[in-house]
């Protein structure tokens, strides 16, 4: 029997994860909850119905997993809690200095309905967590360094298209090349913030609109762009749809440590991503950690969970016999 997905928000990740229950074959969408009119939402797969958010606990029987893919700013700690009292939740919340206090609100949740939820699941949040944890324990004396990018951030782009007289912007991540390659050399630099990435702004700026004034008001914005050496380029509608329409990511998590009685071997541990779709992917991690919920959830590991939680066979497709024999 397949497990039946339930996808509550349709943005970016809700799509995302719609295709990414396409790709595996052992789940099917059963509904989107959207809270818009569900008429107005058109998703792709047949097989299954829109139906409006507040239809969803009553179809908890139906449901094995319910992704939640709301905004970390204000949807996910009101709706993950909430929802992971009917059903087994996966979120991808991603506002790392508050994981402490959603865990705890939805470990409540879950644990009062007897459901398994994990959160922060994604890349960063998620796959970049696990890779730095793998290398502290193994390295435990070392350097840790994360790089981003190149890729859009939509925070900052969404901090641009507020400035006045401007009719949209794309923001572009980039690690600064000569940082990383200091850190792959083993050179345990000290990095500041503005060392380790550089900032690039394409714009479409209003007819007639004072281009060095909104050039100046990017660069100094604080929190966003003040702490950054920032490129800003003006550029016509045209051309943002042309090229700067997808949503590209990635980036580096390295650690360099040391063993050896007198710390004479040097070690270099590196796991990069390259993402087409940063939403996307993070469905596609997303998919394999609601694999992991549902059987978790069937042998009564209840509460809330983060991908440090979770054996990795619990992810695969495949079962941990056919893991040994070809994959150790
Ligand atoms: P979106 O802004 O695309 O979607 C967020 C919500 O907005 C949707 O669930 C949807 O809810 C609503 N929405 C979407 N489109 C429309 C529309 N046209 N009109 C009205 N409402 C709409 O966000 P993303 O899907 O791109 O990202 C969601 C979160 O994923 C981010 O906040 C981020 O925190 C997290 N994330 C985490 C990552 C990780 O590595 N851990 C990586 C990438 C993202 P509804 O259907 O109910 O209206």
């Amino acid at each position: 029997m397949s497990i039946r997905i339930g996808i509550l928000g349709y943005g970016n990740l809700g799509r995302g994860v719609e295709c990414a229950v396409k790709h595996n074959p052992d789940m099917e969408l059963v509904a989107v909850f959207t809270r818009r009119n569900p008429e107005e939402v058109k998703i792709l797969t047949e097989t299954a119905k829109v139906y409006h958010v507040d239809q969803a606990v009553g179809m908890k029987d139906e449901i094995d997993v319910l992704i939640l893919c709301g905004g970390s700013a204000t949807d996910l700690p009101v709706q993950t809690p909430e929802f992971a009292q009917y059903f087994n939740v996966v979120d991808s919340f991603d506002t790392h200095a508050r994981i402490p206090e959603h865990f705890a609100a939805v470990d409540e949740a879950a644990k009062k309905g007897n459901k398994t939820a994990m959160i922060s699941v994604g890349w960063d949040p998620g796959m970049f967590s696990l890779n730095r944890l793998y290398a502290n324990a193994i390295l435990p004396g070392g350097k840790d360094y994360t790089f981003w990018g190149k890729g859009v951030s939509q925070g900052h782009s969404d901090a641009v298209r507020r400035i006045e007289g401007v009719l949209d912007a794309r923001q572009y991540t980039i690690p600064v090349e000569s940082a990383l390659e200091a850190v792959r050399n083993g050179e345990n630099p000290e990095l500041t913030t503005r060392q380790k990435h550089t900032r690039e702004v394409f714009v479409v700026a209003e007819d007639g609109a004072d281009k060095a004034r909104i050039e100046n008001e990017i660069k100094t914005m604080p929190n966003y762009f003040d702490e950054y050496d920032t490129t800003v380029h003006f550029i016509t509608a045209e051309e943002m749809a042309a090229n700067h329409a997808g949503l590209p990511h990635g980036g580096f998590v390295i650690r360099t440590g040391s063993t050896g009685w007198e710390d004479e071997h040097k070690h270099v541990v590196e796991y990069s991503l390259k993402l087409d779709s940063n939403p996307e992917f993070t469905s596609s991690v997303i998919a394999a950690y609601a694999r992991a919920a549902y059987r978790m959830s069937r042998e009564g590991q209840t509460g809330c969970k983060t991908v440090f939680d979770v054996a990795p066979a619990y992810l695969s497709l495949e079962t941990p016999e056919e893991l040994r024999a070809h994959m150790l």
